[in-house]
């Protein structure tokens, strides 16, 4: 397939890259790990530019973006030889279930401690998270408390996606971000700057907790 033009899809990707190169140096985007997104805006169709699988983050540049369908995650347009993120379905699940218009996904560490001490390897839990100040950067109709889905890791990432999907659908006042047990933690906004700052706060109250601020209580 072909490159990808137009300006806003030019800057949408150049947005992706810059910040994929800032998470990569914090040390929240190990080697290839981790995948960000961003709706496309005016598009013809609904689609989405998704960073390429298995291109080391702190190498990413702009050219190695994947315009997939948004909510299908279906490959649309990929520059030679780049394939679109294996955890596409992800983002085209909280895609279909949400107003996201950007979703970031990655490793960073203090969530993926919370995602391994709260959740359960064979079924959903909720993380309860309540009083924190900083839960009011994560736009939440009732910022005193928050719900933090936490999944299962499964092996077949559609299945990851399809477990999302019906949870934000049944649940539209969750928490813009989710965690997956041994993973790290995947966070939405309406633009990447949102869901970029929604993700600092994430990951400031895993910190937190990991520091021992309060119990981790897991409902099931
Ligand atoms: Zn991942």
């Amino acid at each position: 397939m072909s490159t990808i033009t137009g300006r806003d899809t030019a800057d949408a990707a150049a947005g992706l890259a810059a910040l994929a190169r800032d998470l990569y140096l914090r040390g929240w985007m190990p080697g290839t790990s981790g995948n960000l997104s961003v709706r496309l805006a005016g598009a013809d169709t609904d689609t989405a530019l998704i960073t390429s699988s298995g291109v080391g983050k702190g190498e990413l540049t702009a050219g190695h973006m994947v315009v997939v369908g948004a909510e299908s995650g279906e490959t649309v347009l990929a520059p030679d030889g780049l394939r679109a993120s294996a955890e596409t379905s992800i983002h085209s699940a909280i895609y279909r279930a949400t107003q996201a218009g950007a979703v970031i996904h990655v490793h960073a560490p203090y969530s993926t401690v919370v995602a391994c001490r709260a959740g359960d390897r064979s079924h959903r839990t909720t993380l309860a998270l309540t009083h924190f100040e900083l839960l009011k950067g994560l736009g939440l109709a009732d910022p005193s408390r928050a719900g933090v889905p936490v999944f299962p890791n499964w092996p077949a990432v559609p299945r990851i996606a399809t477990e999302v999907a019906d949870y934000l659908t049944k649940h539209p006042e969750s928490a813009p971000g989710l965690l997956i047990v041994d993973h790290g933690i995947t966070v939405w906004g309406e633009d990447l700057a949102q869901a970029r700052n929604r993700l600092e706060c994430f990951e400031a109250i895993c910190q937190l907790l990991t520091l021992g601020a309060a119990d981790l209580p897991a409902l099931t």
